[in-house]
């Protein structure tokens, strides 16, 4: 096991200093450490119409501690429990708290893949240095992540539409006060069998343009999946529903841009008169937006399989009034929301400024054509029936 490293310094450089230590390096997050103690009476997976999202879970968790003194601990499966902190642990006190979303899927041959799990590991190293919590090896906890999968891998959810959630987690645990740098932390990660959030095929949702309530804003922190964005997103979210909306269409600024939507991307088709062409819009990652990994497969996946000549796939400012001019044009083609839990979502109307901003359907469908495609495209690299180049990782193989 690696411990604390400590130098001495030489005692050439004078007797005043030879008190002194200092930590050379502490540990590395390493999934070679990993123990594993496992459940003594592994569940039975519940029938697919019995999974809600995010309320159940697999037998076992994944925790690994860390410390300023030493770093990463050793990593820990072990049987899904409670958490033990003290009530003046930094997490509960100044929400040193991140997070995670990403899924886990059967494929056709029997294996069990996640979805771009580099692209997360990324944003969650992001978002641990912005908060001056530990980052760590991404590759690693790629690989505890498969070792937690593969130990509740008869939990995995078999069908199209079904998948693995997981939430990797990170708090600061120091027990303290003082608004200061955590010294200790624990990262977890924990998962949930769902099935599709959209049971029936799409729901088209209806949204309140949203002005009055900021989500995110330059020089914040909108970008980072901390879960202190969170919460003071659900007030405003209830006073849409009061108005019949299912979510926020959130807008910034005097010029009234669009950002994201709830908490997905959120995508835009426009006719544009002037070339002829279509075009597939989305705001630019300027620090207000959350790097959804969905909405840059989304961008890939258009640029890649969109005829040019056709279409125009721009990720730029665009506000509620170009949109709601574009509608009244008949410009506006189709409007959806992008993200793990839905992949995507359709959206048919937009309320502003007391007006209904309509975005048309296909005939008897609740989703345009190419949100329908989008959907396709993703669904199909996820459930393994097409590759596209090291997207899916495979953790687990049942054969
Ligand atoms: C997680 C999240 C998204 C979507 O990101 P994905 O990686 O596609 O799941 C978009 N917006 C917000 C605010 C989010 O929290």
């Amino acid at each position: 096991m690696l411990g604390r490293q400590t130098l001495k310094l030489r005692p050439t450089l004078g007797s005043q200093f030879s008190h002194i230590t200092r930590s050379l390096a502490t540990a590395p997050l390493d999934a070679s450490r990993l123990q594993v103690t496992p459940i003594s009476h592994p569940s039975t997976p519940k029938p697919n119409d019995q999974l809600v999202f995010g309320k159940t879970f697999t037998d076992h968790m994944l925790t690994v501690e860390w410390t300023k003194e030493n770093g990463w601990d050793a990593p820990q499966i072990k049987p899904y429990a409670n958490l033990s902190l003290p009530p003046s642990a930094c997490v509960f006190h100044y929400a040193f708290e991140l997070f995670e979303g990403l899924k886990a899927y059967r494929t056709p041959d029997n294996k069990i893949t996640m979805f771009r799990p580099d692209m997360n590991m990324a944003r969650m190293n992001k978002s641990a240095a912005r908060i001056c919590l530990p980052t760590f090896q991404s590759e690693e906890l790629v690989k505890l992540m498969g070792k937690l999968i593969e130990q509740d891998k008869h939990l995995v959810p078999q069908g199209q539409g079904y998948s693995l959630y997981i939430r990797p987690t990170l708090i600061g645990t120091t027990a303290a006060l003082g608004v200061s740098t955590p010294d200790k932390a624990l990262l977890f990660v924990i998962c949930s069998p769902v099935g599709p959030y959209y049971k029936t095929g799409f729901k088209a949702v209806r949204l309140e343009a949203t002005d009055y309530a900021t989500r995110a804003w330059p020089g914040g922190v909108g970008d980072k999946k901390l879960g202190a964005n969170y919460a003071p997103c659900i007030l405003p979210q209830l006073q849409a529903a009061e108005r019949g909306y299912q979510q926020n269409l959130w807008l910034f600024g005097p010029e009234k841009n669009i950002t994201e939507v709830g908490t997905m991307n959120v995508f835009f088709v426009f006719q544009n008169k002037a070339t002829g062409k279509k075009e597939l819009v989305t705001a630019p990652l300027d620090g207000t937006i959350l790097e959804g990994v969905t909405r840059d497969s989304v961008l890939a996946l258009a640029r890649e399989k969109l005829d040019p000549n056709e279409w125009e796939v721009n990720e730029r400012y665009y506000s509620i009034t170009e949109v709601a001019e574009k509608a009244q044009k008949g410009e506006l083609l189709e409007a959806f929301g992008s993200g793990t839990a839905a992949v995507v979502s359709p959206i048919k109307e937009i309320g502003w400024n007391g007006q209904a901003i309509h975005v048309p359907l296909l005939p008897g469908e609740q989703s345009g054509p190419l949100t329908k495609d989008v959907a396709k495209w993703i669904a199909d690299i996820q459930y393994g029936k097409e590759k596209h180049g090291n997207w899916s990782k495979v953790v687990a193989d049942l054969n």
